[in-house]
């Protein structure tokens, strides 16, 4: 009897040898993250203020943005991080980034009557060197026609280059949390798609620019770049049909160094639209502005914020977790980026906190740059991993587990993007089980783009984004002169901290390294082949 039993022992052994290790988590380490997290400890909302209210907005390189830096170098130093540094990565040669930012601004119409004008001076526009006031003019231009029409006619005048947006009445609710059906729809899905992904982008031409050729089209651009100035014109106005009640949305000028871009004012729709049917009657309109804005041309090296929790047993191996770190100046960059370094940040701090033994070092990084074109996390991954021109792999490349991306927004974890890597799948569907209480833990096969993991994405390394409830993200705060703290939703913020928390430990300490796709062939330069994108 003894016997029998000690050989069924051995071959339940051999058997468990045999079979492929089972993905395991560790529950009580998920309960202590939960119970760090959600107790009086939490951090997040004591650090998405100093990145907003104190620190921001953290427009690439800017003052504030080189504040704001400094500021989170000291809170990972006193949390007990390591490694803690500002990482230097120089901007483009062709259209470096300067230090830039909004002094002071003052806008209203003066004729017929008074009203203070709703509006941000765009990033990388000059100032009006003191008060103006100047005449009206509609003058959309989408074509070389365009330009023909209006050229000698525009001197000394502030001009509305957009037609005046149709303002829908809004029917939708301003937010929106992903219902169980539209979850079910990604979860379901087979063929990996969605925005940014690998599917290359076409020539194509641009209808509404007159059915121009990729290539006239980029000469009209060229020409677009100076044809304000060149027309001396005093200012210029633009606006959209999501720019309603107050919100208004903005990016920066094409010529980032050009000291002497036109003033371009980003307006809400409302007030944009008043002038434009005053101006549509022949009713004389007089603008003044008084804008203030800095460059200093002198610094266009930029960083990304960079610190450790070094590993134990395989500290060479490492886990990396980000999001990006600046933002637009329009408003304080609490959804856009904010949250996601917030959370990168506090993931770090919890696992420290906790003094949580794990094999791999766990590397938390906040990119600069991003909305310039993922600039930070690509230079990045270039110095680090592998150039996706020649898709040649350093050492590093071998070593990194993998990078998990936070940047759609306030809303909390739904789920995650495979990027296509179905071997992950099954892992991720173990880690997501013990959080059950807190995300459905939806694994799609879509890609998703317009961030930092694309950057990883490129040369072959697992990165991933995470589907985040939509919120107000689109209507309201994206990119706009609304995205501030209020609009920050605390228990989605430590509800991801948790969640990414969670992944995070288990890639540093599961056995293995996540399984990777194949090294994608080499992609040259300029060529925009599918894995790129611009910032989000
Ligand atoms: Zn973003």
């Amino acid at each position: 009897m003894l016997r029998k039993t000690l050989v069924l022992a051995l071959v339940l052994l051999l058997a468990a040898l045999l079979l492929p290790a089972q993905e395991r988590v560790d529950l009580n380490v998920v309960h202590k993250i939960k119970t760090e997290e959600l107790g009086p400890d939490s951090k997040v909302m004591d650090t998405i203020y100093n990145l907003t209210d104190r620190y921001g907005p953290r427009l690439t390189n800017s003052p504030q943005f080189r504040a704001a830096g400094d500021w989170a170098v000291g809170q990972m130093k006193e949390w007990g991080l390591s490694n803690v540094h500002l990482e230097k990565w120089a901007t483009p040669k062709d259209n470096p980034i300067p230090s830039w930012q909004l002094v002071s601004y003052n806008g209203a119409m003066v004729e017929p009557t008074y009203m203070s004008i709703i509006g941000v001076p765009v990033a990388w526009t000059a100032g009006t060197n003191g008060p103006v006031t100047a005449e009206a003019v509609l003058a959309t231009v989408q074509s070389p026609a365009d330009m023909e029409k209006w050229h000698g006619k525009l001197a000394g005048k502030i001009v509305l280059t957009v037609a005046p947006p149709e303002l829908a009445f809004p029917t939708e609710p301003l937010a929106h949390r992903y219902t169980p059906e539209e979850l079910t729809e990604m979860a379901t899905e087979l063929i990996p798609t969605g925005a940014g992904g690998r599917g290359g982008r076409g020539g194509g031409r641009f209808a509404a620019m007159g059915n121009m050729s990729m290539e006239q089209f980029r000469e009209f651009q060229q020409k677009m770049r100076s044809f304000w100035k060149d027309e001396k014109v005093v200012a210029t106005l633009t606006t959209n049909a999501r720019a309603q009640s107050g919100t208004l949305f903005g990016g920066g000028a094409q010529n980032r160094m050009d000291t002497t871009n036109t003033p371009q004012i980003s307006v809400a729709a409302e007030h944009y639209n008043r002038i434009a049917r005053l101006v549509e009657h022949n009713v004389p309109v007089k603008l003044m502005f008084d804008i203030k804005t800095q460059f200093d041309t002198s610094n266009t090296d930029s960083f990304n914020v960079i610190g450790e929790i070094p590993g134990t047993t395989k500290p060479n191996e490492v886990v990396m977790v980000g999001g990006h770190f600046d933002s637009w100046h329009y408003g304080t960059g609490a959804t856009d980026n904010g949250a996601g370094a917030t959370v990168a940040m506090e993931v770090a701090r919890i696992l420290k906190h906790l003094n949580l033994k794990m094999d791999r070092t766990v590397r938390v990084a906040l990119w600069g740059g991003e909305e310039e074109g993922l600039l930070g996390s690509r230079a990045y991954v270039k110095e680090h991993f592998a150039d996706p021109e020649t898709m040649k792999p350093t050492a590093e490349h071998a070593n990194l587990s993998g990078y998990f991306n936070i940047d759609n927004g306030t809303g909390r974890l739904r789920g995650i993007y495979l990027q296509g890597n179905e071997m992950v799948r099954p892992i991720f569907a173990t880690w997501f089980a013990a959080l059950k209480d807190l995300t459905p833990g939806v694994i799609t096969i879509r890609n998703t783009g317009g961030t930092d993991h694309l950057s990883y994405d490129a040369v072959g390394l697992p990165g991933f984004q995470f589907i985040q409830d939509p919120m107000d993200y689109e209507t309201r705060t994206h990119h706009s002169n609304m995205d501030v703290y209020d609009r920050i939703q605390p228990a989605d913020m430590k509800q991801m901290a948790i969640v990414e928390a969670s992944f995070v430990y288990n890639t540093a300490t599961r056995p293995d390294k996540l399984p990777r796709l194949d090294l994608p062939a080499p992609q040259p330069a300029g060529g925009r082949g599918g894995r790129g994108g611009r910032g989000q």
